[in-house]
């Protein structure tokens, strides 16, 4: 059946998906590749917030591919960009140079903040991550790293290995020998219901403790807001404190603003300036939104540590002329309308409105989040316990009524909203309203 063109708030039909799709991607896909809904959604195309299903259901999307679609969907200029570069030369490989890589790298290592950078483009957060890994290794000849409890850095070999939850990390074998560090997420135990400084403190002390008994790590790496993680922010300043005591050991701080970067969290154009006391990070890992959903990845480091590696290496697609010519008109656009001030202003709304209507939800524990990046705890009806059935029931309920939202966090009972950030107030408005009713009959289900 076909709907009419359907607002939000309007019953999409979420019959079975009549391509059939679903069960021909069961026969020939992974059966562990993550889908959101169990009726999965084919989409077919998307403008500005918005997406459209193959039903010609029309969805508000709250959450941008994976934060991917950074500005908008389908943006003018990013498909001009592409169409022109395309029609001019799709691909060197990084063996030759091309003017829009060049014009990106510099642009990106004088927004970085990290004096005399260097960029290596990849084509995933993944290999982004990768890469920093390996200059952090080989810089310091050490291939210990530390990294944050509840953290999600990617899904290779080495990625996976500094990942602080079971959840992703489908093996406990690792090139890498890995320490987990408190701090990232306030989990339940000794660390909750600390004050900030406190907290602070606490993580420095467990940060210090793990220091004493062990030598030569090489790097930590962190996300300075935790994204799979749901959307949880330590305190501000925290990886400041952690600067000082890695700073005396010599180790590197890899920032990774693979979901943080580009003005997402409103206040600061990259999540590391909500921890500056001591400068920028040594390496800092970027992918996702720069694309506006083409494969842009990528790192950055002073020329000291990026130049380390002995060997040649190259990305053959990172770099691409086609997806950095992307990546500059949606750059050009993000700055030229000030998306991460309508990102602090507009996110800044929907955290009220979101607070405002879960204020009696017995199901709410919490309403968190900076900018457009908000993570709704949920819990079992008046209990403590995290929920993930009432995630996945709010994330259903969300689509049958228009709204696409995302879920993680450590026990998967997080919501996670993150639309475009060119998100209208009207628009703020209008999730706040589906969300609240959507919240409301997961928790009338669970009671
Ligand atoms: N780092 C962070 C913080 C992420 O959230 C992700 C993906 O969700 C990655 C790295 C991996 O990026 P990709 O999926 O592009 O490989």
């Amino acid at each position: 059946m076909r709907a009419p063109e359907a607002g939000p708030g309007a019953q999409p039909d979420t019959g079975p998906a009549p391509t059939g799709l679903h069960a021909r991607h069961r026969a020939v896909l992974p059966d562990w590749l993550t889908l959101l809904y169990e009726r999965p959604i084919e989409l077919t195309h998307g403008e500005g917030r918005h997406v459209w299903d193959a039903d010609g259901n029309r969805y508000l999307d709250f959450f941008g591919g994976i934060l991917t679609t950074m500005t908008a969907h389908a943006l003018p200029e990013v498909a001009k960009a592409v169409a022109e570069q395309a029609g001019r030369i799709l691909h060197t490989s990084t063996l030759y140079l091309s003017r829009p890589m060049v014009d990106l790298a510099e642009r990106i290592a004088a927004l970085s903040g990290i004096p005399d950078a260097r960029v290596f483009f990849t084509t995933s957060g993944t290999e982004a991550n990768d890469t920093a890994l390996l200059l952090a290794t080989v810089y310091r000849r050490s291939n210990q790293i530390l990294a944050m409890r509840n953290s999600y850095h990617g899904r290779s070999f080495s990625a996976i290995g500094v990942t602080g939850n079971a959840g992703w990390s489908p093996t406990g074998l690792s090139p890498l020998q890995t320490l987990y560090v408190h701090g990232g997420v306030r989990t339940r135990g000794p660390y909750a219901g600390l004050s900030d400084a406190a907290y602070i403190d606490a993580c420095v002390a467990d940060l210090e403790d793990l220091l004493g008994q062990t030598a030569g790590v090489a790097a930590l790496i962190a996300e300075p807001v935790q994204g799979v993680g749901g959307f949880t922010s330590p305190p501000d300043g925290l990886y400041a404190a952690f600067r000082e005591v890695l700073d005396r050991h010599g180790i590197l701080w890899i920032a990774d603003e693979v979901q943080t970067g580009w003005g997402r969290t409103g206040d600061h154009f990259w999540g590391w300036q909500a921890h500056a006391g001591n400068g920028p990070p040594d390496l800092l890992t970027f992918a996702k939104g720069i694309g506006n959903g083409m494969s842009v990845g990528g790192v950055v480091a002073r020329a000291e540590v990026m130049n380390c590696l002995g060997a040649n290496s190259i990305s053959t697609f990172g770099g691409s002329p086609v997806t950095m010519a992307a990546a500059l008109a949606n750059l050009d656009h993000l700055l030229a309308h000030d998306l991460q001030g309508n990102a602090r202003r507009v996110g800044g709304l929907l955290i009220e409105r979101l607070r405002a209507a879960c204020a009696g939800l017995r199901v709410v524990r919490e309403v968190r989040g900076r900018g457009l990046m908000i993570g709704v705890e949920l819990v079992a009806p008046g209990t403590d316990e995290p929920s993930p059935r009432a995630a996945g029931l709010v994330v259903e309920a969300a689509r049958e009524r228009g709204l696409l939202i995302g879920k993680g966090g450590l026990s998967g009972s997080a919501l996670r909203i993150a639309p475009p950030l060119s998100l209208t107030v009207e628009e703020a408005e209008t999730g706040a309203r589906i969300l609240a009713e959507a919240l409301r009959e997961a928790e009338r289900g669970m009671t």
